[in-house]
């Protein structure tokens, strides 16, 4: 049994007029200690497929439909104290902004032993030697000293190895990680990124991490879901996802990366933009910025075809299945 199974979730935002559908019938599963990355442009759903997993989407957003199972546990069907339960215990979140972790008027100890506290009948000196403990894991420098600073104290990269640390104080067996380190410069992001890979491998942890980044994704994920507005278009390993990219958005995103162009040369930016949620193209949601588009992609929402290592939604990739001879024309 997979550790987290979502199945056909669908989640709207309340609108003056009417409900618009952010996500779109998504399924699929994380296996205990694997890493899944949900990559796509923002407005692609990632976060929102993300925060309702743990019922944290904020008003007015709801999940409409769809079952989600962690470890066998129907968690939509949990009341809000064994949700909390297992959203402190279970599986953590490490959000884009530390201020959505950190109070800013409590030292870090406090806020580590506050948290254990809240979730075991512990002593106080007890919890104190399990937020050390966490704090050596994620290699912070001189941990007893951090217990007693603020969070304004800590630099950036500091102050995310506290989140991870907070992450792990109750030993969950999944996090789900939503831009962790977007806010960070460069070489910091790569550490907290090695990091949490470690961590993760060393622990037995499974890992959902969001990002719009797919070289992140290639660094530390086993599998990766590529989503566009509100839909997954391509899930596959992750290697294959990355050297053999079959949608034609995935193999835009791919071509887009920095390293795919030379110093002095324009980004491969692909034209166009994420639609708005009210404004969605009929049949596959791409096709205004496709540049494959056929007959039917306007009208007909394309299902999975197996192609390379990936599953592709896309209709291109399944005329190409049936008929690899095919010269493909770019129809710009
Ligand atoms: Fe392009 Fe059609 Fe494939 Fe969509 S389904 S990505 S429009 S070829
Ligand atoms: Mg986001």
């Amino acid at each position: 049994m997979a550790l987290l199974e979502v199945d056909n979730l669908v989640v709207k935002f309340g609108h003056r007029h009417g409900a618009v559908t952010a996500i779109r019938g998504i399924s699929f599963s994380v296996e205990r200690g694997e890493r899944l990355g949900i990559v796509g442009e923002s407005g692609a759903g990632k976060s929102v497929a993300a925060f309702s997993i743990l019922d944290l989407l904020s008003e007015p957003g709801f999940v409409a439909a769809g079952h989600i199972r962690f470890d066998g546990q129907d968690l939509r069907a949990l009341n809000s104290e064994a949700l909390r339960q297992v959203r402190g215990q279970r599986i953590s979140m490490i959000f884009q902004d530390p201020m959505m972790t950190l109070n800013p008027v409590l030292s870090i100890g406090v806020q580590m032993i506050e948290c254990l506290k809240a979730h075991r009948r512990i002593s106080t000196s007890a919890a104190r030697d399990i937020a050390l403990e966490k704090l050596r894991l994620v290699q912070m420098p001189s941990p007893e000293k951090r217990l007693d600073q603020y969070p304004h104290e800590l630099s950036g990269g500091m102050k995310q190895r506290i989140i991870i640390a907070i992450a792990l104080l109750l030993d969950p067996e999944l996090i789900i990680a939503d831009e962790p380190t977007t806010a960070l410069d460069v070489t910091i992001q790569a550490e907290i990124m090695q990091l949490l890979l470690d961590l993760c491998s060393q622990q037995h942890l499974a890992l959902i991490l969001i990002t719009h980044d797919l070289g992140v994704v290639s660094q530390i994920t086993d599998r990766t879901l590529v989503m566009y507005a509100g839909r997954i278009i391509e899930q596959g390993p992750t290697k294959g996802i990355i050297n053999d990219p079959q949608h034609p958005y995935t193999q835009g995103l791919i071509r887009a990366l920095p390293q795919q162009t030379l110093p002095g040369e324009r980004l491969n930016q692909i034209p166009g933009s994420m639609p708005t949620l009210e404004h969605l193209p009929s049949g596959c949601a791409f096709h205004p910025r496709c540049a494959y588009v056929r007959a039917r992609c306007d009208s007909v929402v394309p299902g999975f075809t197996q192609a390379g290592e990936s599953l592709a939604a896309c209709h291109m990739v399944e005329d190409l299945v049936k008929d690899p001879g095919a010269v493909l024309i770019e129809t710009e």
